[in-house]
């Protein structure tokens, strides 16, 4: 057996780890040879399925453990063997080891090959948490995959769907039925759906863009959760010095070009994911639930932690919490109907946004350059929005509410797109406009419309990211 853990013993310093050396005699079970999946919180969370073979344990190391659906086929890499003894090891991996972290068994059984060759095993797990038959084959080197061969345990699991898109909500008023409502703050920052699987995360927006590199604190949630998949809704939103929401701090980390330098600005600025919904739990969906079953679920999940929280949600006496949100300077808030289904993808009366100011996201055309101080950057935006036929339509200039970090990146960005010919169909932006190709979404903030359709005292809130300009509609 010596020669087999070579390996094994070569990798690690086994006077500073506490893994067995494997020099014991232990009894190797061929009647009934045993398994163990080890739950293993190392630099990235994985899994390490081990199966006892001809005297030591043939293992792999699987980033997103074990596939419970015949329809999730799961990388699995090949590992060295280990000693007999690793079936029961759970302990402390000290830091600067090899594996360094803390290993725990996750489910430990018996099992049956049905082929146990190089590049092939067949076997039928019987453990506490999983049993059935899987293969494992090998597709390159050391890249093998894992697949579930029977049905799932459950009859009813469902495979992790790869993409939810958001419910949106109607711009109205504080509903009448106010007790048949639930009422949540809204939250100005950027909506993105969050996939914890099985340690791993996945962050995206409205448009389906993968946000995940932009955000990286927001991972650990994930890490936290274990062997638990589910899938949420929420707002990544960055925080002023009052705790207030702030769509213009959240900017600086938006348009961030390298993993470097998010990290740096991570520092200065970090991000929370502000958590309001659950969509999909451990293997079912739970969209059909009505949203205040749904919120009693994410309850019990307590997600709370360094980069993530769930604030609540109040039944009925929305007025109190508009009020209470107008007097801490916040965007407004939401409610939604206690009994509704979650609908993606759609924009339903169920779900209903009051806001405090009149906001409006528009469609930057144009641009003029400014005068005196900001002579050499840009004046002011010629912004449009689309008519019901789908033409972007002037709808005025917004000459306030940049800071001087948002006027260089809008200017940068500005410039990449100029272009010789008008984005407006109709009434024009003043002479001296330089037009841009219509590709940036802004968001402004304003007093009211005019009769003329045109902005009064509108001012720039910031850029949005992940918003297709085409579907960019006046909104009240
Ligand atoms: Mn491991």
């Amino acid at each position: 057996m010596a020669g087999k853990l070579d390996r094994y013993r070569s990798m690690r310093d086994l006077d500073a780890s506490p893994e067995p050396e494997g020099v014991g005699d232990p009894t190797p079970d061929t009647e009934a040879p045993r398994f163990v999946v080890q739950e293993h919180h190392a630099r990235r969370l994985h899994w390490d399925l081990r199966l006892e073979r001809d005297g030591v344990l043939a293992s792999w190391a699987l980033p997103r453990g074990i596939p419970g659906h015949p329809e999730e086929n799961r990388l699995a890499v090949r590992t060295e063997d280990h000693p007999i003894e690793y079936l029961t090891f759970e302990g402390e991996i000290p830091a600067g080891t090899y594996g360094a972290g803390t290993m725990k068994v996750w489910d430990s059984g018996s099992y049956s090959a049905e082929k146990f060759r190089e590049d092939e095993v067949i076997v039928t797990l019987r453990g506490g948490r999983v049993s059935g038959k899987y293969v494992l084959f090998r597709t390159r080197g050391k890249d093998w995959m894992i697949h579930r061969m029977d049905p799932p345990a459950d009859p009813s699991l469902e495979p992790m769907p790869d993409v939810v898109e958001p419910m949106m909500a109607r711009l109205g008023k504080l509903p009448r039925e106010d007790g048949a409502y639930g009422f949540e703050v809204k939250w100005d920052g950027v909506r993105a759906i969050a996939h914890a699987d099985a340690g791993h995360l996945g962050l995206t927006g409205r448009n389906g863009t993968d946000f995940t590199p932009r955000y990286p604190e927001v991972r650990e949630l994930a890490g936290n959760l274990g062997s638990r998949r589910l899938i949420l809704d929420g707002e990544v939103v960055a925080f002023d010095s009052d705790g207030r929401p702030s769509f213009e701090r959240l900017q600086s980390r938006m348009h961030l070009g390298s993993d470097a330098a998010v990290r740096r600005r991570m520092g200065e600025i970090p991000v929370t994911y502000v958590i309001f919904d659950l969509l999909w739990l451990d293997g079912h969906s739970t969209l059909a639930l009505p949203y205040q079953d749904r919120r009693k679920l994410l309850a019990e999940l307590s997600l709370a932690g360094p980069s993530w929280r769930t604030p609540g949600h109040r039944e009925g006496d929305g007025a109190a919490l508009l009020a209470a949100s107008e007097e801490q300077g916040l965007e407004g808030i939401v409610a939604k109907r206690l009994d509704s289904a979650y609908e993606p993808g759609c924009r339903t009366g169920a779900w209903l946004k009051i806001k405090n100011h009149l906001t409006q996201e528009v469609v930057v055309g144009g641009f003029t350059a400014g005068t005196g101080g900001r002579a050499a950057n840009l004046g002011a935006l010629a912004v449009g929005i689309h008519d019901q036929e789908g033409r972007l339509r002037y709808a005025g200039k917004v000459g306030t509410g940049f800071t001087e970090a948002t006027l260089g990146v809008l200017h940068r960005e500005l410039e990449a797109l100029r272009s010789p010919q008008s984005p407006f169909e109709g009434r024009q932006p003043p002479k001296g406009t330089v037009f841009v190709a219509p590709r940036l979404v802004a968001r402004v903030e304003f007093r009211e419309w005019t009769r003329t359709a045109t902005l009064r005292a509108p001012a720039f809130k910031g850029l949005v990211p992940d918003v297709d300009p085409a579907s960019v509609v006046r909104e009240s």
